[in-house]
């Protein structure tokens, strides 16, 4: 999901509110193990899943109805829950996401109501399991089946489900309705039909409610999904579409095809086509699009009769190092067309950059649909907005970048924010500077510096919904943190080889922040506790400083004795630069073990010229909270 930042702007960042917490300042416990879990055979100690690690699987097929008149949605769905786990199961969880715009969710019962009245939420009619009747207690956005018979390790049930729910027409909760466009409304779908909870080796049941801060951590699984809608309706998902021949003029279907081979954007439905009887398949009645969509960990769709339809596709590199194209579709009504016309290569791009960076993109197809919602992301499909090419640029491929954090790494959203907004906002610095090229995007240091003192200012491992400013600790600071750990601290080779190798690890999988913690420590081959400590688990803050400097001519060099002061309850490497009165400049990197007992080191440099300033940290990339103090002149 896209965060809207806000800049804050403090003209005086002296006023600090001093943290109550322990201080490593004397102690050098900065440096101590953290308290992660003790690895085992599921999440072993270098990071990588281990010899035993399971995880369930959930397939669907579902069949869902837009009942336009009613703006309603019902389904009839089956699920095929396998329990790959070692564990005997007595009930399960359930999803039911929409009822957070019930008057009774926690949501609305915070005060903070979604806006829909009256709403009356999901509403599952039948339920049954193995073909037996069973009852379904719903609890806000969670549901509890408990099992006539238990299922046991390795065994599959099938669960049916028949179900219904308003479409929310004022909310736009990552989802939405959206009805301000000429030639008919669009309909986002999401967080729509009833999944089970993951039940992992780390919770158990993962079942926090759906309060709308945190997102959602969901099972891979395999989808057959049916979606009935008005005849003049197009229909974008998170699959590939099963029945063109059906649900598509055989035009629209060879230009489809055309699409799926082709560098050039092509038009499926064009604007002067909108709304044109000619566009759609004859006949009468509704049409039903079928949409196959293989391991994925949840399923969107988005349809309206005001959509131009756009596509064509890129060629990347697959897991076997073959040759496949990709295809990239961009949905939109007339209305946005001027900053929609290049959202098809915004995708092309982003699908490009990450699968040559990170992973290669292992889904068949990619789009983006404007409708209500800002920014949100879902397998294979993404709904964004955007005012200006930039602007659409960085949604874009912000929500792109999310098909591999969490839909590919399957992060916990609602416990760990950070693992998806953060490292995603960090893939998206490098991919904005591999699009732009000829500008300039800087770590935003300045920002995260000018947010240190918020009120609530809680480690960037928190809960998202137990977090206030979410923009700042669960998109820009994780994401300035690990682009500091890249640039400063291990350089880009050696970051790069560690953080992809995360990446494989734990791709299809779902890794927690230990398993990242200890990849990173394992494949680049540095102790970091000390690191992770201070950007991730405690609220630490850096303030390195020159307290004094001397020089004295020895023979033909100048010996310089500089004292360097740890002034807060972080440490960091230093970044040292020597500047001489004849313009030459040398530069040090001191390792963060001269923090290990002392908050004071003193190192002297041997300098062939006279010097004459010293600095830390000259190009103003580490964290810094107070930077006055980093300088010294001699006369
Ligand atoms: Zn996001």
């Amino acid at each position: 999901m896209r965060h809207l930042l806000l800049v804050v702007v403090l003209t005086s960042i002296g006023c600090a509110t001093k943290k109550a917490q322990q201080s490593y300042l004397y102690t050098g416990e900065v440096f101590n193990e953290l308290p992660l879990p003790t690895p085992n055979s599921i999440r072993t100690g270098s990071g990588a899943p281990g010899y035993a690690y399971w995880q369930q699987q959930v397939d669907h097929v579902i069949q869902a109805t837009l009942d336009v008149e009613n703006n309603v949605i019902d389904g009839h769905e089956k699920i095929t829950y396998h329990n790959n786990s070692p564990d005997t199961l007595e009930y399960i969880w359930l999803q039911l996401d929409q009822n957070i715009h019930n008057e009774n969710s926690t949501r609305s019962r915070e005060g903070r109501s979604t806006g829909e009245d009256s709403y009356s939420g999901m509403h599952v009619s039948a339920l049954t399991i193995d073909s037996v009747p069973h009852e379904i207690k719903v609890y806000g956005t969670l549901g509890k089946v408990n099992l006539d018979t238990p299922l046991l390790p390795g065994v599959s049930l099938e669960m049916e489900l028949d179900w219904v729910f308003p479409m929310p027409v004022d909310a736009n909760l990552r989802m939405g309705y959206d009805d301000s466009y000429e030639a008919g409304a669009v309909w986002e779908l999401a967080h729509w039909f009833p999944a089970p909870c993951v039940y992992d080796d780390v919770y158990g049941w993962n079942t926090l409610q759906y309060i709308g801060r945190g997102e959602f951590y969901t099972n891979f699984g395999d989808y057959e999904v049916s979606i009935t809608v008005p005849r003049d309706f197009l229909v974008i998902a998170s699959g590939e579409l099963d029945n063109p021949e059906v649900a598509l003029t055989e035009e629209q279907h060879l230009r489809l095809q055309e699409a799926a081979k082709s560098d050039d954007v092509i038009s499926i439905c064009s604007e002067d086509e909108v709304a044109e009887a000619s566009s759609r398949p004859g006949g009468e009645g509704d049409i039903t699009w079928e949409f196959i969509g293989n391991n994925i960990r949840t399923f969107a769709w988005a349809t309206s009769a005001s959509f131009i339809w756009e596509a064509s596709s890129v060629e990347i590199d697959n897991i076997d190092g073959e040759q496949v194209r990709i295809l990239c579709q961009s949905a939109y009504p007339k209305e946005a067309k001027k900053y929609w016309v290049r959202a098809v290569d915004y995708v092309k791009h982003a699908i490009k950059y990450y699968s040559d960076t990170l992973y290669p993109y292992p889904w068949p197809q990619m789009s983006v649909v404007r409708g209500a919602a800002g920014g949100m992301e879902y397998p294979m499909l993404v709904y964004c907005r955007g005012s200006s090419h930039e602007g659409l640029f960085n949604v874009t491929d912000h929500e792109v970048a999310h098909n591999w954090f969490p839909m590919l790494l399957n992060s916990d959203e609602r416990r760990h924010a950070w693992m998806d907004e953060g490292i995603n906002t960090f893939v998206n610095y490098n991919s904005l500077e591999a699009y732009y090229g000829d500008k300039e995007h800087k770590p935003d240091v300045s920002k995260y510096i000018a947010k240190r003192f918020a009120l609530d200012l809680k480690p960037v491992n928190t809960k998202p919904d137990l977090l206030k400013s979410r923009g700042h600790l669960s998109y820009r600071k994780p994401g300035y943190g690990l682009r500091f750990l890249r640039e400063e601290i291990l350089g880009k080779v050696r970051f790069d080889e560690a953080f992809t190798e995360y990446v494989r690890r734990w791709a299809f999988k779902a890794p927690r922040p230990a398993d990242f913690y200890r990849t990173m420590e394992d494949a680049a081959g540095v102790d970091l506790q000390w690191f992770y400590r201070g950007f991730f688990e405690e609220t630490l803050q850096l303030d390195q400083g020159i307290s004094h400097a001397k020089e004295i001519q020895k023979g033909k060099e100048w010996q310089v004795r500089v004292t360097i002061q740890n002034y807060d309850d972080w440490v960091c490497p230093v970044a040292l630069k020597i500047e001489c009165v004849d313009g030459s400049v040398h530069e040090y990197t001191l390792p963060v073990s001269i923090w290990a007992w002392s908050t004071k080191h003193v190192q002297s440099f041997y300098i062939p010229a006279q010097v004459h300033s010293i600095s830390i940290d000259p190009e103003e990339a580490y964290p810094d909270i107070n930077r006055d103090n980093n300088h010294w002149y001699f006369n």
